[in-house]
């Protein structure tokens, strides 16, 4: 097929509309195409005046040697279609992988491995999805948290309850076979082409389950309500693990185990600590919500083209450097969304943002966030990161008043240095409720005042960013791991041989589409070294 970039259409098209755009561009007719793709579809919304869709499509001709010499002579070229690394087959009579974490990092482990024969064993602390959406639902209507069936939690891990955005930094080999795969368990078909691809959270268990089904048929197993609660280990490395459920506690052999359990299992690091696996304290960020109407935001960005239905809701991006050193930055923005506890302990609040695939919410959310140094912990240790998070998720937890009732405050209020008493125009989304508060006590001097110092600078590039009633909600803690379980760069092994660390808990990941490209690179390894193993190489 013949790849034609950067083709620019206007907001009112239709697939008609870009054929005859591309046919017109390589000066041909349009009966002469066979077939047409969209690759990509980004907007182009740096001149208000002129806001556009800019495509990359794919077109197959009828005549197809013809293609050949036409993309020779035209501003275009012959496609070829990225394919993820070849895997090794798993070796006969390899000792099951256990992974450990249904996350993104897990189950794209866990298909991996069952793809190459592998028959892994999937174990998962919470519930499965379907279970899992009823136990959420009930925390939000009246703050009786489960602590192993939560938004962090259970099936889907901490992507689960989100806006499902699939906007990574990292460059993978295997991002378009994850794609891919997602598509066909069920999320939404523009994932494969929209340059900022997202999910919603209403799309995502349906994608859960057939991730779920499509694990089991290649011959995987998943356990859920299974927890990793302990090492077995002999001199050249991991010998089984102690796994817990209802039925009790199981001693299961193991010799290659992908740990793919999140930045919140605090009670597993804790465990591997005391197992001498090798960890590290690492820099992360804390901070709060912000909520506006999403009709600010779309103004703000789209000017007179706000609420055009081929656009739907504005996004937006921010992050500013300040003279102290720190940075501020917006991030996992939901357009169209709510913020909710994303918690998993009791007396701890962690807050987070979710959105529908519509994005048709009343609100526009998203994190400020100030960076935290380890410098910043005060403590020792590589859970000391933990420690220091736990300090201002128990601040804001009594800031709400209990329930898991979240502090709030108007954007004015905080940043005229007062307690906010009401809320005006825009009604926080926060689920289960939030109380009015002063944010500045949940959390670090240094946090609020870079956030104070950050907001006025955010209001320059997007129009309404501080108006008085702008709503805050705290705190969030947890936009990455507060640690790093060092592995060989090479072998992927951590200083316990046997045992990967993987995805977003071990430092290695920062979203759904990265954790996903750390589980695929480590089952990779795994599968290599199983291979080497059965071959004497190892
Ligand atoms: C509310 C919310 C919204 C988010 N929105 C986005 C977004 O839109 N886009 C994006 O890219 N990222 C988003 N993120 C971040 C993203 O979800 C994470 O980066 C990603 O899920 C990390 O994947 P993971 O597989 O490494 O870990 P996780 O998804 O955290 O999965 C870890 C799993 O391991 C299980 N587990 C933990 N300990 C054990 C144990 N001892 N035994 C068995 N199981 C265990 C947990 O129950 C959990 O299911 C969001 C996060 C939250 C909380």
């Amino acid at each position: 097929m013949i790849l034609i970039q950067n083709l620019r259409a206007p907001l009112e098209h239709d697939l008609q509309t870009l054929l005859n755009l591309a046919c017109r561009r390589l000066q041909i007719e349009p009966a002469a195409v066979k077939e047409l793709k969209v690759l990509k579809k980004s907007v182009d919304a740096r001149d208000k005046a002129d806001i556009h869709f800019v495509f990359h499509l794919l077109l197959g001709l009828e005549d197809a040697a013809a293609e050949e010499l036409l993309a020779g002579r035209s501003n275009a070229e012959i496609y070829a279609e990225p394919q993820p690394p070849a895997l090794p087959e798993a070796p006969k009579g390899i000792l099951r992988p256990v992974v450990v974490g249904a996350g993104p990092a897990g189950l794209v482990a866990a298909l991996i491995l069952a793809k190459a024969g592998a028959r892994p064993l999937l174990i998962e602390r919470g519930r499965p999805v379907e279970q899992r959406q009823r136990d959420v639902a009930a925390f939000f209507a009246t703050g009786r948290l489960d602590p192993s069936s939560n938004a962090l939690f259970g099936e889907g891990g901490a992507g689960a309850f989100s806006d499902g955005k699939l906007t990574t930094g990292i460059k993978s080999p295997y991002i378009p076979f994850i794609l891919k795969e997602f598509a066909k368990a069920g999320a939404p078909e523009e994932i494969l082409y929209a340059a900022k691809p997202h999910i919603g959270t209403d799309f995502l268990p349906k994608m859960l389950k057939g991730l779920r089904e499509r694990i089991l048929s290649l011959g995987g197993e998943i356990r859920f309500g299974t927890r990793l609660s302990g090492l077995v280990l002999r001199e050249e490395g991991l010998r089984a693990v102690w796994i817990e459920s209802e039925e009790g506690a199981e001693e299961l052999p193991c010799e290659r185990l992908l740990l793919c359990i999140g930045h919140s299992a605090r009670d597993t690091f804790a465990m591997l600590r005391e197992s001498g696996l090798r960890m590290e304290q690492k820099a992360f960020s804390i901070g709060l919500r912000i909520e506006h109407p999403q009709a600010l935001i779309d103004r703000a960005q789209y000017g007179e083209f706000a609420g055009h239905p081929a656009l739907g809701a504005a996004e937006y991006k921010l992050s500013c450097h300040l003279p102290g050193g720190r940075s501020v930055y917006s991030f996992c923005m939901c357009p169209g969304g709510r913020v909710l506890a994303a918690t998993s302990e009791e007396g701890l609040l962690n807050i987070n943002g979710m959105s529908a695939f519509a994005r048709d919410g009343e609100n526009a959310n998203s994190a400020l966030l100030c960076s935290v140094e380890p410098g910043d912990f005060g403590g020792e240790g590589p859970l000391a990161g933990i420690e220091f998070q736990r300090r201002f998720e128990k601040k804001a937890f009594e800031a709400g008043g209990g329930r898991f009732f979240a502090p709030a405050q108007l954007v004015g209020d905080f940043l005229a240095g007062r307690e906010s008493r009401a809320f005006g125009a825009v009604r926080p989304s926060f689920a289960p409720g939030v109380t009015p508060a002063d944010l500045r006590a949940c959390l670090p001097g240094f946090a609020a005042q870079a956030i104070r110092e950050a907001l006025p600078q955010f209001a320059r590039r997007v129009r309404g960013f501080t108006d008085h009633e702008s709503v805050l909600t705290g705190v969030e803690t947890r936009s990455s791991s507060p640690l790093r379980i060092p592995r060989d760069q090479i072998s992927l092994q951590s200083s316990i041989f046997g045992l990967y660390p993987c995805g977003e808990g071990a430092g290695y990941a920062g979203g759904i589409l990265s954790a996903a490209a750390d589980g695929a690179r480590c089952a990779a390894a795994l599968l290599e070294a199983a291979q080497n193993s059965s071959k004497g190489r190892e």
